[in-house]
């Protein structure tokens, strides 16, 4: 069987989840392997190979975390041309997105990005994108090349499918470009303790009828009690109540949680297009003909400053 090269994205060895849906994907392609560039391969080895990696292709120099995206460009073309694998996988993040258009023209290749699903095909992968804010699918092969690939986050549920996962070294030598943009600094966000959005499998949203940046605690509570991530309409960002990170929707981030809760929002096809994937959605809109209802599985026609209370206290008590 063809391999599959998969970019993992990780912190120094903890591998975030929309690896782990590349390497669910990637089996249906071919035999995953993963590609682990900077530190921690040693502990990332293990949770890859749960996933399906039959060999995981290590790197660790400065420049991966000195510099930006170029030495992982140079990594993965190295093992684009050690594997010749039947794709390049990579995670739709700004940088994931970065590294594939480099890699692709570096390789001659066709590049698909945002793919929302992938299946294998008679003349190589077929990728399935949403487009037009998730008015239209739509369905494309790369005719020239290795393809190259980004996957959106959450558009699998990874699979464990234990395989060998051997650490092997990739051997890398950075090409001119290599060193061109430094970094000056990097600082994390304070952490919030709740889950990232991009890969929470429950979300508690708020839109323009929360009114107010002072009424966001009311969904951070529901949110704090169902475990879940905080996601905004654009109208809340707008107006400054929560932080742009926060924004679900066409000009934000795209969640497929296992549960979304719409409160205060009025379901506009742009904030659709970064939430309709989710399993079980919720809406709590005092309009009964507010165009979220015709989404949701659950309706709530009611104030969301009593509902959600409420819901809150509920769930505490559970
Ligand atoms: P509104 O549409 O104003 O809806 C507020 C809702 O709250 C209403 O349905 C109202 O009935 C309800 N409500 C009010 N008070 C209460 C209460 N007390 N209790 C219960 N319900 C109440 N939007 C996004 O969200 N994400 C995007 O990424 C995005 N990208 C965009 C990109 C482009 C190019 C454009 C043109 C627009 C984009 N938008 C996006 C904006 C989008 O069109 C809508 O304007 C926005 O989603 C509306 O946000 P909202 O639902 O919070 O506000």
């Amino acid at each position: 069987m063809a391999e599959v090269l998969v970019y993992v994205d990780h912190v120094d060895g903890d591998v975030r989840k929309p690896t782990l849906e590349l390497l669910t994907l990637a089996r249906r392609i071919g035999d995953p392997v993963a590609v682990h560039l900077g530190p921690g391969a040693g502990n990332a080895a293990g949770v890859l190979a749960e996933h399906g990696a039959v060999r995981v292709l290590a790197a660790d120099a400065q420049e991966f975390t000195d510099y930006l995206v170029v030495p992982k460009v140079d990594a993965l073309q190295a093992a684009a041309e050690a594997v010749g694998p039947a794709a390049v996988l990579i995670p739709s993040s700004a940088e994931g997105k970065e590294i594939a258009a480099r890699l692709a023209l570096r390789l001659g290749s066709g590049l698909i990005t945002d793919a929302v699903d992938l299946e294998a095909g008679e003349e190589g992968p077929v990728a399935h994108q949403s487009v037009f804010a998730a008015a239209f699918t739509t369905t494309s092969r790369v005719t020239q090349g290795t393809p190259v690939i980004t996957v959106k986050p959450n558009s699998a549920a990874p699979e464990a499918a234990p395989a060998a996962g051997t650490v092997e070294e990739l051997a890398v030598s950075f090409g001119p470009s290599a060193t061109g943009t430094r970094v000056v600094s990097r600082s994390r966000r304070e952490s919030t303790g709740r889950p990232d959005l991009t890969e929470a499998a429950i979300v508690v949203s708020g839109g323009r009828g929360v009114n107010g940046a002072e009424n966001f605690a009311l969904i951070e509570e529901l949110a704090d009690a169902l475990g879940a991530a905080v996601g905004a309409s654009r109208a809340a960002v707008d107006a400054g109540w929560y932080p742009h990170a926060h924004q679900v929707g066409q000009t934000g981030k795209t969640v497929s949680p296992q549960l979304y809760v719409a409160a205060g929002i009025s379901g506009a096809i742009q904030h659709r297009a970064g939430m309709q994937t989710s399993k079980t959605i919720v809406a709590i809109n005092k309009d009964s003909e507010a165009p979220i209802f015709e989404l949701a599985d659950y309706g709530l026609v009611g104030d969301l400053f009593d509902v959600v209370p409420a819901l809150t206290e509920e769930v505490r008590a559970r």
